[in-house]
């Protein structure tokens, strides 16, 4: 047989032309030039589409946008490609190309080089960040004057452990801006989800109560943008703190968020109870673990104690409810009301 093209003598045609005549005229591979690849300047992500890849492997992308570069004619079934890139400018890499192709049983080569450009971008989240952006304030409230300053500790690294916690777990979380205000704390997130949970953390921590609210904050590629509140109201009482109710003296034991009951001791009886939240709005809150004091045991018997009365020295009778501590020189007291009570409980 003989080939239009050339006029040699082969022993199969493809479209009327020899092998050589066919690859040449029918198969051919280009690739684009430069090739260019968004970097963040400012945390190394690299831009994917509508995404940017959080720490990429800049090889593995520098391929695979290779591979997307090349453009192939149609007759070619499939390809392999080998890459080696030139060592120099880091902002702008030469790579040299061979391209392996198969159409059908034929195969061919082709040598093809082109330039990388790593340009420099701002990623979605460093904008946002540079931008001062928030989806949500996060509230911290107290129910009267001031949080302690142990609360407020406390408050401050729940958040941050648990931003750096999504921040190890590749999600991008950041605070904005957090501002100690009205008594309690405000935070302000990039991350509605976020601020909801640690409003439910914080509201289960310290016993409190969580509202919600949002706002139109704009409109976003056609959609309404709701910035939320999620304001966290922390209870007069912590756990630990003496309380009264209605002539009873109780210790809080766990405090628990939204409407359900506080755990309670009551010292009178050493029984463990609860109230609601209801009731420990008529409770006077004394304190905690700054109330108690050590007081001398003078003697005891099996409902009573008698004991120095640590401030004025003087011996006293405290009742001795059921599963206190027996056969100790010092036991522990709190003052309520003019009035030494005995801890049933004791450290
Ligand atoms: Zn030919
Ligand atoms: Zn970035």
């Amino acid at each position: 047989m003989i080939c239009v093209e050339c006029g040699s003598e082969v022993g199969s045609l493809r479209d009327g032309l020899c092998e050589e005549c066919f690859v040449e005229k029918h198969v051919d591979v280009d690739i684009e030039d430069p090739i260019e690849i968004e970097v963040c300047s400012k945390c190394g992500s690299i831009r994917k589409g509508k995404n940017w890849l959080k720490r990429p492997d800049i090889q593995s992308v520098m391929l695979d946008r290779i591979e997307n570069a090349l453009s192939f004619s149609s007759a070619v079934d499939t390809f392999s490609f080998e890459v080696e890139f030139e060592e120099g400018d880091p902002r702008n890499i030469h790579a040299d190309i061979k391209v392996d192709m198969k159409i059908g049983d034929l195969s061919t080569e082709k040598y093809l080089s082109t330039n990388i450009v790593l340009k420099k971008d701002q990623c979605l989240d460093c904008s946002r960040r540079e931008g001062n952006y928030y989806e949500a304030v996060l509230q911290v409230r107290p129910s009267k004057k001031e949080m302690t300053p142990e609360q407020k500790e406390k408050v401050i690294r729940t958040v941050h452990e648990r931003i750096e916690k999504d921040r190890k777990e590749e999600r991008d979380v950041f605070i904005t801006a957090e501002k100690e205000i009205h008594g309690g704390l405000d935070f302000y997130l990039s991350d509605k989800r976020v601020s909801k949970n640690l409003s439910y953390d914080i509201a289960e921590e310290f016993g409190g109560m969580v509202t919600t609210s949002s706002e139109l904050a704009g409109r976003e590629d056609g959609q309404n943008v709701y910035r939320m509140t999620y304001s966290v109201r922390l209870p007069p009482y912590e756990e630990g703190d003496f309380i009264a109710l209605k002539g009873d003296i109780y210790r809080v034991k766990k405090t628990r968020s939204g409407s359900d009951p506080v755990t309670v001791r009551d010292l009178k009886n050493n029984k463990i109870t609860t109230l609601d939240k209801e009731e420990m709005k008529e409770a006077d809150i004394y304190g905690g673990d700054e109330l108690i004091m050590k007081a001398v045991v003078v003697s005891e018997e099996e409902k009573e104690i008698q004991v120095l009365n640590p401030e004025t020295y003087e011996t006293e009778t405290l009742i001795k409810p059921e599963g206190s501590p027996t056969g100790k020189e010092e036991v522990e007291v709190i003052k309520v009301k003019k009035r030494l009570i005995l801890i049933p409980e004791q450290r």
